[in-house]
């Protein structure tokens, strides 16, 4: 495994869409490699709870989560329901460092993806991990947090 640099905001990378994975591991061992590398950049990240592929340079639909000790792997996620309800909550992201804002998301979400084999999975997420999940996803269509916010919160942490 390796580690691989966070790319920030003011890569283009970060605004392009992502391509669909085509090839899954039992073809082709370089999704494996992507995961088990995002997995270890986004350990060493100081309190990084998801990575999507284009944060690393990569346009691929690849998402990891981690969080309260659920890991997940979605490859070629896409959200196929999502509660009226929404919930307006503090939000940042890796790539944007040092900032901070407050976002509205639906409450719950589920998504459709594949694991790194090309299992189908279907999960379903409430608050916290909604927003992780739809945060991760927006960055596979190039958008971030910060051109959705509804206002930025002053920066009182590091
Ligand atoms: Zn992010």
């Amino acid at each position: 495994m390796a580690y691989r640099e966070i790319t920030t905001v003011e890569n283009e990378v970060l605004r392009k869409k992502s391509k669909i994975v085509k090839e899954f591991v039992q073809d082709d061992e370089s999704l494996g490699i992507l995961l088990d590398d995002m997995a270890q950049t986004l350990e060493r990240t100081d309190n990084g709870v998801g990575l999507a592929a284009p944060q690393v340079g990569i346009l691929k639909r690849v998402v990891i989560i981690n969080l309260n000790n659920m890991f997940l792997e979605l490859v070629n996620p896409t959200i196929i329901s999502k509660s009226k309800e929404e919930e307006t909550c503090e939000e940042a992201c890796l790539s944007v460092p040092g900032k901070r804002g407050l976002v509205k998301r639906p409450l719950e979400v589920t998504v459709q993806a594949f694991d790194r084999y090309g299992n189908k999975f279907i999960i379903k997420g409430e608050k916290f991990l909604a927003r992780c999940l739809c945060h991760e996803l927006d960055h596979l269509d190039g958008i971030l947090y910060i051109d959705i916010m509804e206002k930025e919160l002053k920066e009182n942490k590091k």
